[in-house]
């Protein structure tokens, strides 16, 4: 096994934290957060210092100080990320407020620059990378789906429905709509008569372990290549949805899903494994009496799905009997990767300002609570 497993007494929950640099302009703000040494402890200091208690330490199983580079944040996720070639589930979320660094972490500020390539791509690289090492005695199949979660509702980021833009007028798209028809039809059809639907294998979402994430596309890929290409999409797909609902990205989850299937040619033995990784909606806290309407309803449900995620992490921590899934879609999407024999890890993101202090502290909370 490629994975040197690396038991803590927390089990398969592993908690990161990150602290994001001032940005430029940001240089004379102070810092609420100190870094102490490799220890994975970390300082918080009140700005205010009118409480009592102005220092609080809070323990990690790593901290990264705003120095750390993407590839150094890698180093320590990469063994994780190779277990799902061993058959493990992984995964792997950032949380925290809305501009501390959730999506630097796991996407990167820039795709077609390889150094600033964040966790997920860097993931897939990886996996290609290992997977063709051991062709020789398995051989491996890799597909991939990315979704995003918003007000409880699962989308799919890799379907073709960008309708606005592909189609001119209303008449082509009827058109359209009557030509897929006709070919599903055709397709659903013919496929009852001849097809043996096992033969899908991992493509078909109704298998008993679920490990796919039903109504989202499945896309095989083969190289890093279909991969940049196939995130692209999923990008796009996601900033058609931002422009119409207005920064939608901070207040859904985005999930995307790859899924390993290693078949070993001489004994014939399949091993599944998938990995999740997650960039969470913006974890900050919604003034009750300014947000009305659409903006209460979407904080409410981020609330909602944040804290189901915080109480069955917390419930996986304790070995607790029952872990309460169903409380929301994110648990229920994730459930695969979570308990059992999976692992995670939380990357807790912090943005360093005094102006984000309350919301830092919240953060840590969380965190404190998970890990
Ligand atoms: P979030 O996804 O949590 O809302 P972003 O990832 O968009 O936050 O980060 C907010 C801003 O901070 C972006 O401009 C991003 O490029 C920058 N940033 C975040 N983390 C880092 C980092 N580690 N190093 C340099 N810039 C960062
Ligand atoms: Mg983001």
């Amino acid at each position: 096994k490629l994975y040197n497993e690396v038991q803590d007494l927390k089990g398969n929950i592993r908690v990161y934290c990150r602290i994001r640099p001032f940005l430029k302009g940001q240089s004379k703000k102070q810092t609420t957060i100190e870094y102490i040494g490799d220890n994975g402890e970390l300082v918080v200091t009140n700005p205010s210092k009118i409480v009592k208690e102005s220092h609080r330490v809070f323990k990690f199983n790593k901290v990264f100080s705003p120095a750390a580079t993407q590839e150094e944040v890698f180093v320590d996720t990469q063994p994780l990320i190779r277990s799902v070639l061993d058959g493990y589930n992984v995964c792997i979320f950032a949380y925290g407020q809305t501009g501390s660094g959730k999506t630097y972490t796991m996407t990167g500020p820039n795709v077609s620059s390889q150094e600033d390539w964040g966790v997920n791509y860097r993931a897939l690289n990886d996996l290609f990378h290992l997977s063709q090492i051991r062709r020789s005695s398995f051989e491996y199949e890799i597909g991939v789906q990315m979704v995003e979660i918003y007000n409880e509702q699962v989308r799919d980021l890799l379907s073709s429905d960008t309708i606005q833009k592909r189609y001119p007028s209303i008449l082509t798209y009827y058109l359209d709509l009557l030509l897929i028809f006709i070919f599903l039809y055709t397709i659903i059809i013919s496929s009852y008569l001849y097809l043996d639907f096992h033969t899908l294998g991992i493509w078909n979402s109704t298998q008993p372990n679920g490990l796919a994430v039903p109504d989202a596309s499945m896309h095989p890929v083969t190289s890093t290549a279909d991969v940049l290409e196939l995130m692209n999409v999923g990008l796009m797909n996601r900033a058609v949805g931002a422009t119409a609902l207005n920064e939608r990205s901070s207040r859904s989850h985005s999930v995307l899903t790859v899924h390993v299937r290693g078949t070993d040619l001489e004994t014939k033995a399949v091993l599944r494994g998938n990995l999740h990784l997650v960039d969470l909606a913006g974890s900050e806290r919604v003034d009750r009496s300014e947000a009305t309407g659409e903006r209460l309803r979407e904080a409410q449900h981020i609330n909602k799905s944040l804290s189901a995620l915080g109480d069955v992490i917390f419930a996986l921590a304790q070995k607790s009997q029952h872990v309460p899934y169903r409380n929301s879609k994110l648990t229920q999407v994730l459930q695969s990767s979570l308990g059992g024999q999976a692992k995670t890890l939380m990357f807790v993101q912090l943005n360093p300002d005094v102006e984000s202090f309350s919301e830092t502290i919240s953060t840590l909370k969380f965190a404190e609570r998970v890990s």
